[in-house]
């Protein structure tokens, strides 16, 4: 709703009861249309945050250009879930005994900058939230009812009811015997662990892996696809670790697609830490809106170059340690920037490289952090850089997180395929 206060239009957004309904219509005045599974698809991503609701549904609109409906896929690829919503899903897969991808919401979470006593207050209020929906459920509440006694949004609390539903399910912790038990079976008939396919079947491989021979195929197949974004960026002439450092922190949890015009649009305004340090937060927001959790990062993105330009001299040192001190900075984007800017031979591991390397039975690690020792242990020097530049392409074209395209993957020789249960 827009009212006028002294010459100037303030945004008030009430909550609705309704946020598909919400969301449709609010598409429709920004001049497009949404079909009703996108609609819910964008709720549930991004909750009752109105004001970030609003945000995505004008990039939406402007990526589909108004020439069709905005689809659920469109969604999927553009919106990341919220702060809350990642914190939901980490109560979930803990509800469900599901450490790994626990483990996977919550560095999720840790490298967005979430400080772990904030997280666990917010994991804490989660629990307590589910377990008082779980006891009005027993007791046959209606939903509205469960909604008033709590103070809670129905649409809050239809979330939490089906999360409640799942709480406590025995079936994963009943299944993990039998899986540690086909894992000795594995391990005594010389099987990697993870070679089992769903349905019972097993990997055929025909040749040991070569990591040589790996890297050679997946040179010649990510040739066709766009470079990972930091390295495309280095190539356009944004190579120095400050741009490096600050294009890594916009691409958090963005599409490449979103990340790489963004990071060109604030380096066109600035781009050295002391022009950056110069601007106020609300317009660094403002350049970098389109990414993901873009307030918390304009924020960080000034914290840093304030720091290089008022103590560092206004150069950015390549030094690890120097680069984890700052706001918002994990092992990913400081070895990105060490590698790419600083050519240091330091491995950069994002969910593409993690996800990967584990498949191929390369390594096994459950976190990005492990497979990035693991690999400090076991990958040639001469790929370190050159590892994430070719599994970002390669992850997200070919060793897609769903479905990978094994059929037509050329390592599929080598390659155990270890966690993969379908494939294209
Ligand atoms: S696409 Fe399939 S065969 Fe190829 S690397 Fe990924 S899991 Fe292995």
């Amino acid at each position: 709703m827009a009212a006028s206060q002294e010459g100037k239009t303030v945004l008030a957004f009430e909550t609705p009861k309704n946020p598909s309904a919400w969301i449709e219509k609010r598409v429709k005045k920004h001049g497009g249309g949404i079909d009703r599974k996108a609609a819910a698809k964008l709720a549930e991503r991004v909750g009752s945050d109105l004001r970030r609701l609003d945000s995505e549904i004008q990039k939406l609109v402007t990526y589909v250009n108004a020439e069709r409906p905005i689809q659920e896929e469109d969604v999927t690829r553009l919106v990341t879930a919220s702060i809350g919503a990642n914190v939901f899903d980490l109560v979930d897969a803990l509800g469900r005994r599901d450490g790994r991808r626990a483990m996977r919401e919550l560095h999720r979470l840790l490298d967005l900058g979430e400080s772990p006593l904030g997280l666990l207050a917010m994991v804490t209020r989660q629990f307590r939230l589910l377990i008082l929906v779980k006891e009005l459920q027993e007791k046959s509440a209606p939903a509205p009812e469960v909604a008033k006694t709590l103070g809670q949004h129905p649409f809050v609390v239809e979330k939490i009811g089906g999360q409640a539903r799942n709480a406590g399910a025995v079936g994963a912790h009943l299944r993990a015997p039998a899986r540690a038990r086909r894992r000795r079976q594995d391990r005594r008939d010389g099987r990697c662990a993870g070679a089992r396919r769903a349905g019972g079947g097993v990997v055929r491989l025909t040749k040991p892996f070569d990591i040589d021979q790996a890297i050679r195929l997946v040179r010649e197949a990510v040739r066709p696809f766009p470079k990972a974004a930091m390295f495309e960026l280095a190539e356009q002439g944004f190579a120095s670790p400050f741009e490096q450092l600050i294009a890594c922190i916009i691409s958090i949890r963005t599409l490449d697609e979103v990340s790489l015009p963004t990071a060109r649009r604030l380096f066109e305004r600035a781009r050295t830490p002391q022009a950056v340090s110069r601007m106020a937060v609300e317009d660094i927001d403002a350049l970098i809106r389109a990414s993901s959790f873009h307030e918390n990062k304009a924020r960080q993105i000034q914290a840093i170059a304030r720091r290089v330009a008022d103590e560092l001299g206004g150069e950015l040192p390549c030094d690890r340690e120097m680069l984890l001190s700052f706001p918002g900075v994990g092992p990913k984007c400081a070895n990105l920037a060490l590698g790419i800017a600083c050519g240091e031979p330091v491995i950069s591991v994002d969910v593409h490289v993690h996800r990967v390397t584990n498949r191929w039975g390369y390594v096994s690690a459950t976190t990005p952090e492990r497979t990035m020792a693991a690999l400090e242990a076991r990958l040639p020097r001469e790929f370190w850089i050159e590892i994430n530049r070719l599994l970002v392409p390669f992850g997200k074209h070919i060793c897609t997180g769903n479905r990978p395209h094994c059929s037509t993957c050329p390592i599929r020789d080598m390659c155990r395929q270890v966690g993969v249960t379908s494939y294209r």
